[in-house]
């Protein structure tokens, strides 16, 4: 643990800390908060403080609201940004129920099971996430548009790039907030950024995404920009993926590296790819869970349709990045930053566990261009697509059990109805398209 309750009093007090949130996630993926004042800190702590689960979206009804937060102590860190409201600190929570115990339908506690399961096989797990967004101006009133501030139109020449400057701020407070940036740049679309961050334990690094997104949209909104995690917000350009560097550790080793295997790669290495093969299709509505997410899996923008892998071009599902060692790792490329990062890692790493317990083995590594073949070439090397639309992922889900399983009933119910109702939302109502192609021509 990197802190004790009374760092948390000191650091508090040193720098006199007005306010708290108190942070959790709901099932998906927004984050939330509850804002107490330092004098509740100590009930805070010990886990004392009840809100209402029945107002969280895919929580609880309300014969059963009664929740507690609990703060993991060592996610604790002050805002760097002024707000006007005195310094503000935050805690990142667990859900449990009344009776003390954790709440089943808690992204990060669903995490913490799966990492549990993965802890009793003897691993650990490392993610290393690389998330892109879009920066638009806003207009007069502050609302968001779609007009980018690097290609603000033919006579809107910005002297200053907004974005550059946003972007740099929002590196400089991550950093003080303990990330550690690796890279930060312009993405290949106007407007879109990425910002990439240093691996961390699952557990973290779905918190530091979190994380993230909120200090990536304050910042933005500081510079009167409006930061999007949406997977495609603009047809016709590339849209925003979150690819997901993950690798498995063993006894402090590197458990995907094997300097005697086959491209340097270990039997659990392969056994991992070739779970998250198998289930890539079950999982797809968790890590691209928005009817907009299949609009940004389409061939010609960069990102992945079929469910191959390769060790060498950056087409496919899965990448093996060329470093070995310490950083041999496996990158997922159709996750999508609108997704849950606790449910996403949760059921990937589900995925690659039963790979690894099932002994499944992946196809043979596809080198060449999977866009340039034919039906019967795809056939022949057993090639298939990611899911077309989120129904279509939906039905996938509940096809298989592994997936179900590590989300859990709970989850799993709210989850899939809600997605549904999305689904027929998005089917019944009459969008542009429509109105372009068929108002004067019928
Ligand atoms: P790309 O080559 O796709 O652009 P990047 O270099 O941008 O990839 O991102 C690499 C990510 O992988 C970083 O977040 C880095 O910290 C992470 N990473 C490095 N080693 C590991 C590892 N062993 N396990 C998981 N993630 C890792
Ligand atoms: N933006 C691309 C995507 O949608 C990824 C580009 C890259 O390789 O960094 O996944
Ligand atoms: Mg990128
Ligand atoms: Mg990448």
């Amino acid at each position: 643990a990197r802190y004790n309750r009374d760092d948390i009093f000191r650091m508090v007090k040193e720098q006199n800390v007005q306010f708290i949130r108190l942070q959790f996630t709901d099932i998906f993926g927004v984050l939330k908060n509850v804002a107490i004042t330092v004098n509740q800190l100590e009930k805070a702590l010990d886990g004392e403080l009840m809100f209402d689960g029945s107002s969280i979206d895919g929580f609880v009804r309300i014969e059963e609201s009664d929740m507690y937060l609990r703060p993991d102590i060592d996610s604790w860190v002050t805002f760097p940004w002024h707000s006007g409201e005195g310094a503000v600190g935050r805690f990142i929570c667990d859900v449990h129920k009344s009776d003390g115990t954790p709440f089943e339908g808690d992204p990060r506690v669903i995490l913490q099971k799966v990492l549990a399961e993965a802890a009793e096989m003897g691993y650990t797990m490392n993610v290393g996430p690389e998330c892109e967004f879009f920066l638009f101006q806003t207009d007069e009133k502050g609302r968001p548009t779609l007009i980018t501030h690097d290609n603000a139109g033919y006579f809107d020449l910005t002297p200053v790039d907004l974005g550059e400057n946003a972007r740099r701020d929002m590196v400089i407070n991550l950093e003080d907030m303990n990330f550690e940036i690796e890279a930060s740049h312009h993405e290949v679309a106007p407007g879109q950024h990425e910002i990439d961050f240093k691996y961390a334990d699952a557990l973290t690094a779905a918190d530091n995404i979190q994380t993230f997104k909120f200090v990536v949209r304050t910042i933005a909104q500081r510079h009167g920009l409006h930061a999007t995690f949406m997977a495609k917000p603009i047809f016709g350009i590339n849209g925003s993926g979150m690819h997901v560097n993950q690798s498995l550790f063993k006894n402090g080793q590197n458990a995907f590296y094997d300097p005697q295997g086959e491209l340097e790669l270990s039997m659990d290495a392969y056994y991992y790819i070739g779970g998250l093969m198998q289930h890539a299709r079950g999982m797809a509505a968790v890590t691209n869970p928005t009817v907009n997410s299949y609009k940004r899996l389409v061939p010609g923008y960069e990102a992945p349709v079929y469910v191959a892998w390769s060790g060498q071009n950056r087409s496919p599902l899965i990448r093996i990045p060329a470093k070995r060692g310490v950083s041999t790792r496996v990158e997922m490329r159709n996750p999508d930053p609108s997704c849950n990062p606790y449910l996403a890692i949760a059921v990937m790493l589900k995925a690659g566990l039963d790979g690894i317990k099932n002994k499944i083995t992946p196809p043979p590594a596809v080198n060449q261009n999977i866009y340039e073949m034919n039906q019967k070439e795809k056939d022949d090397l057993a090639i298939n697509s990611l899911p077309g639309s989120l129904e279509e992922a939906v039905k996938e889900l509940k096809n298989d059990a592994v997936i179900m399983y590590a989300l859990g009933n709970h989850a799993m119910d709210r989850f899939v109805e809600a997605k549904t109702l999305e689904w027929d939302e998005y089917r019944t109502k009459v969008s542009r398209w429509e109105i372009d192609q068929y108002l004067t021509k019928f």
